[in-house]
């Protein structure tokens, strides 16, 4: 066999997993990181894998998505996650790191193999013959354009606005109400939390006052002009949102047989409607405020949400209709990975550069793609992100809102269903992992 390269764009979290991934198969690596002649806006180092804001990598509790994700990396063989549970500190049921510790022992990885050279530079345009990039959420505009190119028209956005996802089975069903704009036969589309004028009075009041995340610089210039904040939107007249996202036009409670004085509609995100977004909801409120404000929506009181709403600078592309199920643009030799594959967290980015790696690998030495079982956290995240019935894509992290429902269709509590989520996904991972020996693969961590 010829020897085989590959260039990496982008020493991040994906970048750097995936260049000592691919080391270690064999593959001679070019890194290519900017850093530190080009900073982005967020980054302050010139360090490999750089955490640009908290320093967790969230929950380690296997019946959580996240703790499955770092389960699944583990059996994997991440070398990432290894330096991060070397770089730990105390952070209770969380993974959280010593930054500085952290890059420390990813350098060294990266230095330790010697098929793979750094270099400090920025990539303008698509390096030749097999590539992954994985810029990340603050790509340079120079190889966001090229990109962009590649990928085509619509494909590739420079903000997230994302609307709050919540969990189907912690919603009222006796409150809200199924029901599309000006449907009579209610099998909409649609759950329509209806509020009267108090509920709804008490809410706005809610959402203009509830604090907010403080936006970068860089994050406010040009960011808002096509989506606006639910909250900013409030902000503009009291009945505002009752024009837009909240208006009751075409709708009637069956409860009451009458129009509501406003309502929330929540569509479906998967189509077994296990998790619901609040339409039109993107928003800026902090975690916690989200908690509290949306709670406050009839219907929504007990509310677990699988994601928070956000809106920032995140340059991503639409993974479901421009990258195949390898995260592979179509017809070339360019592989995404991390979040501009539109997949969101640290240790999501982390696993993306891991997967990408293997089916580089895959691709080089002529071996079946890697499709991981999409009962795992990885894999539902890899199958929702590159399922071209995903609309409005926007980035997501592990979730068990998008996992296929348990097949017994038992009622559980929701602690004893995640428990089952995770033992039926490590099942299904190992089984195929033991069908992989061909990917080299070394369960552990080093
Ligand atoms: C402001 C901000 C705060 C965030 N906070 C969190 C958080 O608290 N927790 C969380 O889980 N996630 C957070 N995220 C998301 C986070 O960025 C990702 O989870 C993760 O870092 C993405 O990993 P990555 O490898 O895709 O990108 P990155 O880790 O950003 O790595 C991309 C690398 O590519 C380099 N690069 C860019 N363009 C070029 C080029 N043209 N040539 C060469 N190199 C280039 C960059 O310098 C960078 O080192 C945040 C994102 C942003 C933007």
């Amino acid at each position: 066999m010829d020897e085989m390269f590959v260039t990496v764009v982008g020493g991040g979290l994906a970048g750097s997993e995936c260049a000592c991934q691919l080391a270690d198969r064999g593959v001679r690596v070019r890194l290519i990181e900017m850093r530190p002649d080009t900073m982005s806006p967020a980054h302050h180092t010139g360090h490999l894998a750089e955490l640009v804001c908290s320093n967790s990598f969230k929950a380690t509790r296997i019946d959580s998505a996240a703790g499955l994700l770092k389960d699944e990396l583990e059996r994997m063989g991440s070398i990432l996650l290894s330096c991060a549970r070397q770089a730990s500190v105390p952070a209770g049921g969380a993974l959280a790191v010593d930054r500085e510790r952290f890059s420390e022992l990813v350098e060294q990885e990266v230095a330790s193999r010697p098929n793979i050279e750094v270099v400090h530079e920025e990539a303008t345009s698509i390096p030749d013959g097999q590539v992954v990039i994985a810029a990340g959420p603050l790509c340079s505009a120079a190889l966001s354009a090229a990109v962009h190119e590649l990928v085509g028209g619509e494909a590739l956005s420079f903000f997230d606005a994302a609307a709050p996802i919540v969990d189907a089975s912690t919603l009222d069903m006796d409150v809200l109400f199924r029901q599309s704009r000006y449907d009579e036969a209610g099998q909409g589309d649609y759950l329509n939390a209806p509020m009267n004028k108090e509920e709804y009075e008490a809410f706005i009041d809610a959402l203009v006052t509830a604090e907010r995340v403080v936006l970068k610089d860089f994050e406010t210039t040009d960011l808002f002009q096509a989506c606006q904040p639910a909250e900013e939107v409030a902000r503009k007249g009291r009945d505002a949102i009752r024009f837009g996202a909240m208006k009751p036009v075409g709708l009637v409670d069956p409860r009451t047989g009458r129009r509501p004085w406003a309502a929330v509609q929540l569509r479906a995100e998967n189509a077994d409607c296990t998790a619901y977004n609040l339409v039109g909801f993107q928003t800026n409120l902090t975690f916690p405020e989200q908690r509290r404000v949306f709670r406050m929506i009839p219907g929504l009181e007990q509310a677990e949400f699988f994601r928070y709403g956000v809106m920032h600078r995140n340059t991503f592309v639409d993974a479901p209709h421009v990258l195949d199920r390898t995260f592979k643009v179509p017809g070339t030799t360019v592989r995404l990975a991390g979040q501009i594959t539109g997949t969101e967290g640290y240790t999501e980015a982390i696993a993306s550069g891991l997967l990408a790696a293997l089916n580089t690998y895959a691709d080089l030495a002529g071996l079946e793609p890697v499709y991981l079982p999409a009962t795992g956290a990885l894999g539902s995240l890899v199958a929702y992100a590159t399922d071209p019935a995903t609309q409005d894509y926007q980035p997501m992290h592990v979730n068990f809102g998008i996992v296929p429902p348990l097949e017994d269709g038992r009622r559980r509590s929701k602690r004893d269903r995640y428990a089952a989520y995770a033992e039926r996904a490590q099942a299904d991972l190992a089984a195929y992992l033991a069908s992989r020996a061909d990917l080299g693969i070394k369960a552990g961590l080093a």
